[in-house]
């Protein structure tokens, strides 16, 4: 849907709207839509851009992090070009440092996203960011971001985080009518593009029977986690589906973790509820972050994955310490097996790690005969 995007993003901003960049499911993209301008998803998935990110950056740094870094530095992401503001927040270190870099020569605001999701005090301190970026781009767009606007855009959220689930929910069937990597290709680095909910709708209509591989209803059905997969990294995903696999289900933040929650319309104030919807994420970022183990076996349950494959982009810490408690919870509460993949964007460890995937579907084979 790149394509698509470009297209959008381009007669949106010849008409007037601004292009507001963010780089984190945690920006609620709501606020932006309220206030007349259009959210770009940034994060970077080339390996192209890394070598001149690495001019700046610490090589041994997340390739996400020095992707999306050297897209800027190159001038070479459209979408970073056209953007009138780029809405970062306190995710991980290495996103923190590389944004002060970044904003040196772009429009930026940092929401610093407090990291105890059990914490009121840290819920309240959100909810207050979130009112700053409200008037932020109030002020910087010169708009009123009334209840009006962001009721409105609330249910344009809502509406397309439940197509993606019923779409998502097709996954669930003995024979799935997509592969994982068919269902990410419908994902859009723009929210809220009404002809992208008419194609959702079509596909819902016109998928179910469909079989996405002939052998759809043997293969061993995945359930993937850990770091997100930006578009153009999707390289262990494609491995795990050409090696008998099938992505089900995709818990990582360009798969299922943004769209199970909607934004409650009902009580509470607006504003509130966004700042609750955004801030329940969870992410290895949160500590404890219990939820997420609570959304894996709600997922595994529901798409009755056979195993977990956990990948994590290397020197992201935050998700390689929580490998242990995600193994923990695979192995000894699901009764699943369980993989950690370690990589980077470059290719050079592929066949590796499809020897790896291998082993792990024959463990999977053999346990079910
Ligand atoms: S994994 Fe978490 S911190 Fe990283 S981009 Fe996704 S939501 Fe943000
Ligand atoms: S994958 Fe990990 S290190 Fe990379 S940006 Fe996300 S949280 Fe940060």
């Amino acid at each position: 849907m790149i394509p698509n995007c470009l297209e959008y993003a381009t007669k949106a901003k010849a008409e007037g709207r601004p292009v507001v960049g963010i780089m984190c499911e945690y920006t609620p993209r709501e606020l932006i839509m309220a206030a007349g301008a259009v959210p770009v998803c940034l994060c970077g998935g080339s390996e192209k851009t890394i070598a001149d990110a690495e001019h700046d950056l610490p090589a041994n740094l997340c390739p996400l992090i020095k992707s999306t870094y050297g897209y800027h530095v190159q001038g070479s992401n459209p979408f970073i070009e056209m953007a009138d503001l780029l809405v970062a927040e306190t995710t991980c270190d290495g996103k923190k440092k590389m944004y002060e870099l970044m904003g040196q020569t772009r429009p930026m605001v940092v929401l610093e996203l407090p990291q105890k999701p059990n914490d009121p005090d840290a819920f309240t301190h959100w909810e207050r960011e979130l009112h700053k970026l409200k008037s932020e781009l109030e002020r910087r767009f010169g708009v009123e971001i009334t209840d009006c606007k962001l009721r409105a855009a609330v249910e344009t959220m809502n509406t397309e985080r439940a197509l993606r689930r019923s779409l998502a929910d097709l996954m669930k069937a003995d024979s799935p009518p997509l592969t994982g990597r068919e269902l990410l290709e419908l994902k859009s680095s723009i929210s809220g593009i009404r002809c992208d909910f008419k194609q959702y709708e079509r596909a819902l209509g016109t998928l179910p029977g469909r079989q996405a591989v002939p052998d759809a209803a043997t293969r061993v059905r995945v359930l993937m986690t850990g770091v997100p997969m930006a578009h153009g990294a999707e390289r262990v995903l494609d491995i795990i589906e050409s090696h008998g696999g099938l992505v089900v289900a995709m818990e990582s933040c360009v798969g299922l973790k943004p769209i199970l929650d909607d934004v409650r319309l009902n009580g509470g104030g607006l504003m509130h509820a966004l700042a609750e919807k955004y801030f329940t994420l969870p992410c290895s970022v949160m500590t404890t972050n219990d939820r997420r183990l609570d959304t894996l076996a709600t997922l595994a349950a529901g798409y009755r994955a056979q195993c977990v494959v956990e990948l994590v982009w290397q020197a992201c810490l935050t998700y390689d310490v929580e490998t242990y408690r995600i193994r923990q919870l695979a192995e000894e509460k699901l009764g699943v097996p369980y993989l950690r993949i370690e990589t980077d964007y470059s290719p050079s460890d592929s066949a590796r790690i499809g020897v790896r995937v291998e082993a792990l579907f024959e463990t999977v084979r053999k346990g079910a005969c």
